[in-house]
């Protein structure tokens, strides 16, 4: 096995993006996989992908395998019940959308294909790194694989995005920490809806939960619901006739005809947090560093943005001669993202305790606050660019 510069690990939409952005730019990457038999096409949930993110896949290749598969979306809805939505246009901050919905086992195939056409990528698949050892000048690295293990010089950098399960980092000493949230997210595919607006999100934010409605068709959507895990349970117990009566409630929704397309997938919310994310010689990005809660749709949308700045980053660090493994580097390119994970983290953290809460004062609160939010346009836009993480 070759000698490698930069090695990523996890061949998910982060890893495999990350991949992506370095071979378009001439860095030759190895990309290690523990899947052997390519992506499972299983993954029922529908991603949201901002604009941004659009932009950034169509320079790496991913954006033509996807059309067909992509719903433009020029509005979101929200509101909560009881309240008068409000609505956020793609065309008040200037943009042509607010992104696109895709179905997530569509994005793995485009990742998939994209990757396999790309000759700066080395794919070692059904392998994994069992261990990064010390040595002269830059150690070692062993990769585990059906035809045996193998040790090849470590690389200047390897990117760790492994997903939630990294068995590589809980080996490294890394300052990992998890708790269980007590939430849980509902994947359900709806039909037999009336009237969806095909180019809008409606998100309802209120006590039982959070749910983002993404339209499939005029009468398909996909619900994303995130929502206490005992009440995720009490709502999975029931028949799939009672199931859409709930939910026919709390979307008010006619429940007539409404039916769930197959059964709901249910997903633990577990959060996952490393700081700092990095060591010399390692860097660990996506769900492995930090885990998002689903509601905003935003987790692969940060970490993307991650990825296409450390591409940038990186491709500069090489120009310029500067070790772009060193514990100093990878310190001032986390430096330069951290806000941008606190902006989300403030946004995913704060929502749901505002909005679960029953107290008349909160609820006053939000009734007014959602009143500024409608009649201030500026507002309106300020709210908007900080969901999207969009700094023109
Ligand atoms: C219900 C739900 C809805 C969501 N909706 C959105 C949305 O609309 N928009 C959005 O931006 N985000 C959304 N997210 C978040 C998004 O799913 C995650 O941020 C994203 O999937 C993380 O990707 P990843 O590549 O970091 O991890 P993963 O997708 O888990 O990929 C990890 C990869 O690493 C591989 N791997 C694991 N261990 C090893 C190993 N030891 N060696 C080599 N390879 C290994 C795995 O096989 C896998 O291919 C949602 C999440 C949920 C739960």
């Amino acid at each position: 096995m070759e000698d490698c510069e930069i090695a990523v690990s996890g061949a998910g939409s982060v890893g495999a993006a990350l991949a992506l952005g370095l071979a378009r730019l001439g860095l030759g990457v190895t990309l290690i996989e523990s899947r052997s038999r390519g992506v499972s096409g299983k993954d029922r949930r529908r991603f949201v992908l901002s604009e941004l993110s659009a932009q950034w896949l169509g320079q790496i290749g991913v954006w033509n395998e996807m059309q067909g598969s992509l719903k433009p979306i020029h509005s979101i809805r929200v509101d909560e019940p009881g309240t008068r939505p409000v609505h956020f246009e793609a065309r008040e901050i200037g943009l042509p959308t607010l992104g696109y919905a895709v179905d997530a086992a569509q994005l793995a195939r485009a990742f998939e294909r994209a990757i396999r056409s790309e000759p700066g990528i080395r794919l070692l698949e059904g392998a994994r790194i069992r261990r990064m050892g010390p040595g002269e000048p830059r150690g070692s690295m062993e990769i585990e694989s059906g035809s045996g293990t193998t040790a090849i010089p470590a690389p200047r950098l390897l990117v760790v995005a492994e997903g939630q399960v990294s068995s590589f980092l809980d080996e490294q000493g890394f300052n990992i920490r998890t708790r269980d949230s007590g939430q849980s997210a509902l994947v359900i595919r709806l039909q037999g809806l009336t009237g969806v607006t095909q180019d809008r999100v409606s998100e309802r934010l209120g006590p039982e939960g959070l749910l983002a409605l993404l339209p499939e068709s005029a009468s398909e959507a996909t619900l994303t619901w995130t929502l206490r895990r005992d009440r995720a349970e009490t709502f999975l117990a029931n028949p799939p006739a009672e199931q859409c009566l709930t939910l026919s409630r709390l979307l008010d929704l006619p429940a007539e005809g409404l039916g769930l397309i197959e059964a709901p997938t249910r997903f633990d919310l577990i959060r996952r947090h490393i700081d700092p994310p990095y060591r010399e010689g390692i860097l660990v990005i996506g769900q492995a560093a930090h885990s998002v809660a689903p509601f905003a749709a935003q987790g692969m949308n940060l970490a993307w943005r991650d990825a296409r700045i450390l591409v940038t980053r990186l491709s500069e660090a090489r120009q310029a001669g500067c070790d772009f493994g060193s514990a100093e580097w990878l310190k001032g390119y986390w430096q330069e993202r951290r806000s941008d994970h606190r902006r989300v983290g403030q946004l995913t953290e704060s929502l749901p305790r505002l909005f679960e809460s029953r107290s008349p004062f909160v609820r006053r609160a939000r009734r007014s606050g959602w009143q500024v939010v409608r009649t201030v346009p500026l507002l309106r836009r300020a709210i908007l660019r900080f969901g999207l993480g969009w700094n023109p």
